[in-house]
């Protein structure tokens, strides 16, 4: 029996995100991966929301982008049937990067490395109990089985979670009936001519790709892989299609028979395909996890919610961002009273929003395949959580599809796609709290004594920050009794005009939690109180 501070189930996304949060932090996490090398089975091709500024603030984005053909703002973005033609808008609030999920877990893995960890694969999680002091953990290893004791464990085992099960936490939500079918394929290039994001195919005609299709019979996507990998083959694509199929046969093995198929319903003809590699399905599931924490048993990622459309690695990997310091504070004895427990109240609500939307974009993209098609239950009330009377008129995809041409409207879906539209809740920001308080730092152009810097550059170590923009000494004062142990205080000019703050402290994971407007009276007013919510008391001065 071993015992260890933290156990991280699985090593997917999440796991390597919050393994990697950890070891800045100083932790060294058990990393447990039943797999014995990365699935090769094709999943995400890439990333949606807030996750892509805060691989900036952790010096990730760069080693991500290298060979991606998509990063940053995008200028127009799909919302079900819907395109979002965020360019009128003056700046997109959407960021995407294309990266392959197998090229985004190698890539962490390697920055795990780096940062000293270790991920120990061909592990696999057996049983899990807990009791006050520990968790205990059984694991089948390549050696034979073993007993680990852990202090706390994460789940980010993935949407069937055994630790999520085993805590006893549940997973309500939507079973669907709605299958999607996806390979990798060839599309012969003798046989299919492109022009732009369109592909001619005779005896069907042109087909979009890079685009969730609806048609009267389901949904399909044709994405050519060298739209995501520069190097990949001429003529490789990742193809799904998408449709009601209650009677699929889930628990046997997806062929290429059951693709053409699929590809025979949703097209009304035959699309001409070879060579056959990484067939899946995936069921249109939408679950959240009743709690994210039971005790010493936490979880995160596709563990803590699952849904078909919409970013859920934004959902997961920001969720492992938020608990990672707040996890490492825990384990070393630093955090104050309440920090786990905030990982639950912030990121839930956020997983919730993710969901909407997700079961709002399939409840519009239901409305599109036309004919006496009905969303779900969920999805009418999602559609009327986000755009009220627009969803109960006549012709409701009409309806929204107006309302989202108004540039606030599109702003508001935008951000929820994001991820941005989640304030944090944080102590002490009174009534009315500074428009940055519990949102993601800006990307601040600065100047300090050091040179020049951005917001982004200051997070990399994935410490709090307090930014201290004014002219005066009151801010620094006011947090002098933490010293530099537990907070980086930068004091910068502001380049980015105008100036949002005259002060900012940005928690560990970029979010700012106190800020005091420009020009204000008392600059450092509240700080005490927010400095002794995030980071606790000030250590006791030398001599007492
Ligand atoms: C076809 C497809 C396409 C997708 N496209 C996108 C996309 O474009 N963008 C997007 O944001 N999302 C996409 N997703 C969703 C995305 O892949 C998931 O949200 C993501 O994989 C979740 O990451 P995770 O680390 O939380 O869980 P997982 O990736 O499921 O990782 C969990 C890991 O835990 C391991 N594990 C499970 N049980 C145990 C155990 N008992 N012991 C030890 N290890 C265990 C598993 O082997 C696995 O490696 C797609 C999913 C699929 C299937």
């Amino acid at each position: 029996m071993t015992d260890v501070d933290v156990v991280i189930g699985g090593g997917g996304p999440t796991a390597l995100m919050l393994a990697c949060e950890l070891r800045l932090a100083g932790v060294e996490p058990v990393v447990l991966e039943r797999l014995p090398e990365i699935s090769q089975i094709p999943k995400g091709n890439g990333l949606i929301g807030q996750i892509v500024p805060m691989l900036d603030y952790r010096d990730l984005l760069g080693r991500l982008s290298a060979g991606s053909t998509g990063v940053g703002p995008v200028p127009r973005f799909s919302f079900g049937p819907l395109m979002l033609n965020f360019s009128k808008l003056g700046g997109s609030p959407l960021h995407i990067l294309a990266i392959p999920q197998r090229r985004l877990e190698e890539r962490l893995g390697e920055r795990l490395a780096e940062l000293g960890g270790t991920i120990h694969r061909g592990h696999e999680l057996t049983a899990v109990t807990q009791d006050e002091e520990r968790v205990t953990l059984d694991v089948r290893g390549p050696d034979g089985d073993y007993r680990l004791r852990a202090r706390y464990l994460v789940g980010c085992d993935g949407a069937h979670s055994l630790v999520r099960k085993q805590a006893g936490i549940g997973f309500p939500g939507v079973t669907s009936t709605e299958i999607s079918r996806i390979g990798r394929v060839v599309l012969p290039t003798a046989k299919i001519t492109l022009r732009g994001r369109e592909a001619k195919v005779p005896g069907i005609g042109k087909l979009r790709l890079m685009a969730h299709v609806s048609t009267p019979d389901g949904g399909y996507s044709l994405g050519p892989l060298a739209f995501l990998d520069k190097g990949a083959p001429r003529g490789a694509y990742i193809v799904s299609t998408r449709e009601e199929d209650p009677a699929a046969d889930l628990s046997a093995p997806m062929t290429f028979d059951e693709l053409r198929d699929s590809f025979r319903r949703v097209l009304g003809a035959d699309l001409p395909m070879t060579d056959p590699q990484l067939l899946s399905r995936i069921v249109g599931n939408s679950r959240q996890a009743d709690r994210y924490r039971a005790g010493r048993i936490l979880i995160a990622g596709d563990a803590a919610h699952v849904f078909g459309l919409g970013g859920s690695l934004n959902t997961g990997l920001l969720d492992a961002v938020n608990l990672g310091w707040k996890l490492a504070a825990e384990v070393q004895g630093r955090a104050p009273a309440g920090l786990l427990d905030s990982y639950q109240a912030e990121r839930h609500p956020a997983g919730r929003r993710a969901i909407l939307q997700s079961r709002a974009q399939k409840a519009l993209t239901t409305l599109g395949q036309g004919g006496d098609r009905q969303p779900t239950p969920e999805g009418a009330a999602a559609l009327r959580e986000l755009f009220g009377d627009a969803a109960g008129q006549p012709d409701p995809l009409r309806q929204i599809g107006e309302l989202l041409r108004q540039p606030e409207q599109m702003r508001r879906i935008g951000e929820l796609m994001e991820g941005s539209d989640v304030r944090y809740p944080m102590p002490g920001g009174g009534d009315r709290p500074h428009p940055l308080v519990g949102k993601l730092a800006p990307d601040l152009k600065l100047k300090s004594g050091d040179g020049g810097t951005r917001v982004a550059e200051l997070m990399r170590a994935g410490r709090g920050v307090l930014l201290d923009l004014t002219d005066g000494a009151a801010v620094a004062a006011a947090a002098s009794a933490w010293g530099t142990a537990r907070l980086s205080v930068i004091t910068a000019r502001c380049l980015t005009a105008p100036a949002p703050a005259g002060a900012l402290f940005i928690r560990p994971d970029g979010y700012v939690a106190w800020a005091a407007g420009p020009g204000a009276a008392d600059p450092a007013a509240g700080l005490d109180e927010a400095l002794r919510s995030w980071i606790g008391a000030p250590p006791p001065a030398a001599g007492q």
